[in-house]
This record gives C-alpha cells, structure tokens and sequence, in this order.
C-alpha cells in the first residue's frame, strides 16, 4: 500500500531543521540548553519526525502545549525531558507522572485537587511554576499569589519543581521596553521564589526564538524555540535582525488533474466571478480550503514549471483553478510554498497575503494534506492523518 494516493502534500526537509538548531544552539552561552517546541503537530511539520531531529542536533529538552501532545511523543518512544506548556487538569497527574512527563502550575488549587490522586509515595509530578510577567496569560501574578502558591506545595512532597518559567509578550519588536519590565520582573520573581522555597530550582526559562536570537545572553539556562527552528523569523520587524540564518523546512506541492483552453468570457468556479480572455489556458489543482488553502489565498500565485501563475476564481473546497500562460502536461508539478527554479514563494509572503504571521501558515494546513519527510533528499517517512 502506497503511503497517500492524492497529488497534494507538503515537505518537510529535516536537514534545515537540524541545520537551524545547530546554528541556534552555536550562538547560546555554554550552560543553556535548548527546548524544541514541537506543539501543534510540530508547527504543522510533523512533531516527531522534528523531535527526533531537534534532539539529535542539540536540544536537550521539548515542548508541548497539551498533555494529549505529549503522550504522542512518549508513545512515539521518545525519551527526553518533555514540558507541556499549558494547563492540565489536576486529575491526568497520574499519566503525567507514569509517562515522566512534566506539567506546568501556577494555582495553589491545582496542588490540593492533585494531590487526592497521587496514590503511593513513590508516585512524584514533576512541574514547572508559570509566572505571569505580562503576557496576561496564564500564571502567578504577583510575589504574594508565589508564596501561596509555595505555601501549598510544600505540603505535598509528591510534587517535584523542576523548573520556573514566564512567556514574552513582545520579543518580536524592536522597542525593548515591555521586554525589558517583563524581564526584570521575572527575575525579580525567580529570586523571591527560589527563597522561599529555600532551594535553588533546575531550570530557569524565558525565551522564546525572538528572545532566544536578540538576546542570547539574558536567557537564564534553557530556551524555548519553535518559529525559528522551522526555519522562520519570529516577526516581519526582526527579520533583517537575525544573528543566524534560517532555513524553511516547509513546502507544499500538487499536481495539475486538468488543462483547458478557453473561449472569451467563460466562466471560472463558484460564483462564476472570473471570465475568461480568448485562448486563455486553465488548469485545476486539487487542493483547497479544507486542506487549509484557505479562499482568502485567492488573490494569490502558484509556481508552474518555476513561473508564478495566479490563481481565478473562487478557491473550493478540494480544488482551485490557476491561469496558465501557456499549454502544460497534466501531472505537471506546481508549487504553493517553496522552491520552483529560481523562484521562492515563501511562508512569509503567504502569510502577508492573508495578513497573518508566520506561524499561522504552516499549522492550518490540515491533516489531510500528508507530511513527506526528507533527509538529504529522500524521504524517510510519510505522515499521513487520512489513511
Ligand atoms: C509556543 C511557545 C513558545 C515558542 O515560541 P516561538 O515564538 O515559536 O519560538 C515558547 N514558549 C511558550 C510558552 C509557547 O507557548
């Protein structure tokens, strides 16, 4: 059986991810070590097949944003430390604690509900305390809710820090004020919370890729990366800032199922909101918004034998029609995102065209578009949610 049978699917080059970590990792102080965030399907690439390369290129730790995600990784076989980001409810502690995953805290609540289901003593939650610097998110907001919260936990051996943690708001924009207060704060926090406490905790972490890349040597010891793993840059603003370069891993192909030569004044897709001009050649892409090339696309290009050729009509569901310039073969690879000659469309252009970020264009392509994984050059492995 073949691994997907439609002529719709994205790439994902491993090597750039590798070649991403590596160069983050190089511009890091010695004594930091490097979380890949893989939530989301990994940034929609594919989570373990990135895992597995991000591990073996130098992070030493990963990042999920919800339990489900990480027991994927563990059943996966994969064995490094794992953090999931967000919040799980106080009774999944004992798949948690089973699978060595860890969670994050931030509600003395959260410990009293865990605690009735911790079942012997050598049952142990190991977490990290999110602290609310000002992204207004989730966790403590203040010294006094941190010695509540240490105040509870002390109470229960069970639970194991293992880590403090706080999220930047605005890494990504060259004004550093509001970076700078949440920095300070945090800290601040860090210091007041390690005392009371009266220990010193394992891991102290801030940075996402924007802070991880501007401001390397203010990173505690263990950074956050995701965007700029995949090969992107955190914003627009920062973009020509980068002290490395990065490589996209993302692309995402099909093939022409049709072409046509048209009459003047024919009519193209739903609607029927494009008219043709005389001679004009039309061909169909069977990819649409339900593989997360969203209509909004439609005012947009897609490369044909390395030549930008725009999209008419209404994109559908499962198809879109594109204007050719001239006759070409059906079968015909075409390029959405990515290479084509000498021509790059690449995940920022897309996503300035749906006035978006970055991030948002590799995870909405959905999981029936299936996930080619290469290795210089060949495919190691196919992701394929549909079959
Ligand atoms: C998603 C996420 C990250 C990674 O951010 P990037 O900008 O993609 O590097 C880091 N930390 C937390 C808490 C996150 O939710």
């Amino acid at each position: 059986m073949a691994s997907f049978y439609r002529d719709t699917w994205a790439e994902v080059n491993l090597n750039a991810i590798a070649t991403n970590v590596t160069n983050i990792k190089a511009i890091l102080p010695e004594n930091v070590e490097m979380m890949a965030v893989v939530k989301a399907n990994g940034y929609g690439h594919g989570a373990v097949d990135v895992a597995k390369t991000a591990l073996a290129s130098g992070a030493t730790f990963l990042g999920v944003a919800i339990l489900d995600e990480a027991i994927a990784l563990r059943d996966a076989g994969i064995t490094a430390p794992l953090l999931v980001l967000g919040y799980v409810r106080p009774e999944y502690v004992k798949i948690a604690a089973e699978k060595d995953i860890i969670l994050t805290v931030f509600q003395p609540d959260w410990i009293e509900e865990a605690s009735a289901y911790i079942e012997n003593k050598d049952m142990k939650v190991k977490y990290h305390l999110k602290l609310d610097s000002g992204m207004g998110r989730i966790g403590i907001r203040s010294a006094d809710e941190g010695k509540a919260l240490i105040r509870t936990i002390k109470k229960y051996p069970a639970f194991i820090v293992h880590g403090l943690f706080t999220h930047y708001a605005t890494a990504d924009e060259i004004d550093q004020t509001y970076f700078n207060m949440q920095h300070d704060r945090f800290e601040k926090m860090v210091q007041l919370l390690e005392e009371e406490l009266g220990e010193s905790v394992r891991y102290k972490h801030s940075a996402n890729s924007a802070a991880t890349l501007r401001f390397a040597e203010r990173c505690f010891n263990l950074v956050r990366v995701g965007i700029s793993m995949y090969g992107l840059s955190p914003s627009e603003e920062i973009k020509d800032i980068l002290p490395v370069s990065l490589v996209e891993a993302f692309s995402l192909h099909s093939r022409i199922t049709q072409v046509k030569k048209m009459s003047e004044g024919e009519r193209i897709s739903y609607g029927a909101t494009y008219g043709t001009k005389d001679q004009e050649w039309i061909a169909t892409i069977p990819v649409g918004y339900a593989d997360g090339w969203i209509r909004a696309h439609g005012t947009g290009s897609i490369l044909v034998n390395g030549k930008r050729r725009p999209i008419v009509g209404r994109i559908c569901m499962d198809q879109l029609m594109i204007s050719l310039d001239e006759e070409v073969e059906i079968g015909t690879k075409v390029t959405l995102i990515g290479k084509q000659g000498k021509d790059h469309i690449t995940i920022s252009e897309a996503a300035k065209r749906l006035n978006t970020i970055t991030y948002e264009i590799p995870c909405t392509i959905s999981s029936r578009v299936p996930r080619v994984m290469k290795q210089n050059d060949e495919v190691v492995h196919v992701y394929n949610k549909t079959l």
